[in-house]
């Protein structure tokens, strides 16, 4: 017998594991399911990508690199970061194996047990198993009475946070939602973090991916340089899911507390991806837009043919999922779903919201009809 530690004990496995399980079983006897519970595009990383990928290993760059990451990616990251108003230089930048191992580490760095981590619901499942894991406890808003939106949500966060929260976490645009946070609304969070002394975790992960909006840098902010730790990576812009880069930027003494536990785990982040990263951010326009586009011919799509079946879907600005309305127990239709629809979605409540089911549409067109005609023909909608 295994005596295991508090922390882990703590953290329940990810509830979407049911539903991956379910797929796996039913596909496994050859039944073709409509996989939109997946968080990852569906295009290939670009070629230029891969190629700079495949020219650093070839020319030798597989040694370890400096832990905290390349000096010219670094560079290049500070230099995009700047491009968004963040005052900032490769000092203020770690480099890691994907966003994840980022926002890991700047938990770590600031959560002791029992600090207060305030989160907006429906928040992406990984920040409330990062802080029960470094013992923080969790104060949660819930933003699904407001379609998702933040500004109208000010109030209750105003009432949410004290002098005793440590860490806020702000995703925009936001995964399960793809809520795009509005300028009024981080403005409103600045005043708060002022006011009560917070630290900010602003995950970006799917800045580059927003439909007609310019989503805001919340460091950019006056007031907010010295306490946001902007969370950014590659899997999502850059279709480089399995590639795993990442990075932080901070204020330097953040930076050195998490450098620690960085040369202490990973060591440094894979030496030819980082290279084909510096790639990524000079070389990727074309692709980002393409990308883009596709993304929001989906988003349109799909909300026309859930409106076809009155169902009104919140819709948000960016990343590429929604939450639809479905029963109280969401847990039941997803399973429902899956099995008779052989449609696979995430419950809301793997979220903290209750009610709603996301779905990704990072898949194509003719999927994503098959799914709506598919939930429809089963009275899931
Ligand atoms: N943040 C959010 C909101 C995400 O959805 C994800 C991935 O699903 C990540 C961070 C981490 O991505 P990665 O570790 O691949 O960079």
């Amino acid at each position: 017998d295994f005596d295991f530690a508090d922390r882990v004990e703590r953290v329940e496995p990810s509830a979407t594991l049911a539903i991956s399980n379910l797929a796996g079983e039913l596909e496994a006897d050859g039944v073709d399911v409509v996989d939109l519970s997946v968080g990852e595009p569906d295009f290939p990383t670009p070629q230029n990508v891969v190629e700079a990928g495949q020219d650093a290993m070839a020319s030798g760059h597989t040694g370890y690199t400096s832990s905290n990451g390349v000096p010219e990616l670094r560079e290049a990251i500070a230099e995009k970061l700047r491009g968004d108003g963040i005052d900032c230089t490769s000092d203020n930048v770690i480099v890691t194996p994907g966003g994840k191992q980022a926002l890991f580490e700047t938990f770590q760095s600031l959560i002791d047990d029992g600090d207060e981590v305030v989160l907006l619901d429906p928040a992406w499942v990984s920040y409330e198993a990062m802080a029960k894991l470094a013992g923080g406890s969790l104060n949660r808003v819930d933003l699904a009475p407001y379609d998702f939106q933040l500004e109208p949500a000010l109030d209750d966060l105003s009432e949410a946070v004290s002098d005793e929260t440590e860490l806020l976490v702000v995703n925009s645009p936001s995964n399960p939602t793809g809520a795009v946070y509005s300028d009024d609304a981080l403005e409103g969070v600045r005043d708060l973090a002022v006011e009560h002394d917070i630290t900010v975790i602003s995950d970006e992960i799917y800045e580059q991916i927003t439909y007609g909006v310019e989503p805001t840098s919340l460091a950019s902010l006056d007031g907010m340089g010295d306490r946001t730790v902007t969370i950014n990576g590659f899997s999502k812009a850059y279709s480089m899911t399995g590639w795993r880069l990442g990075y932080l930027c901070a204020p330097e003494e953040l930076v050195s507390q998490a450098a620690k536990l960085h040369s202490h785990s990973v060591s440094c982040a894979v030496n030819f991806v980082q290279h084909a990263g510096i790639e990524a951010l000079e070389n990727t326009d074309e692709a980002v837009t393409e990308m883009r586009d596709a993304f929001r011919e989906r988003r349109d799509m799909l909300v026309d043919l859930f409106a076809d079946h009155d169902v009104d879907v919140p819709v948000g600005d960016g990343a590429f999922y929604m939450m639809i309305p479905v029963d109280d127990d969401d847990q039941a239709w997803c399973e429902g779903a899956i099995e008779d629809a052989h449609v696979a979605t995430v419950p809301g409540s793997a979220f903290g919201s209750p009610g709603y089911a996301r779905i990704s549409y990072a898949a194509s067109e003719e999927r994503l009809r098959e799914a709506v005609e598919r939930l429809a023909e089963h009275d899931y909608i």
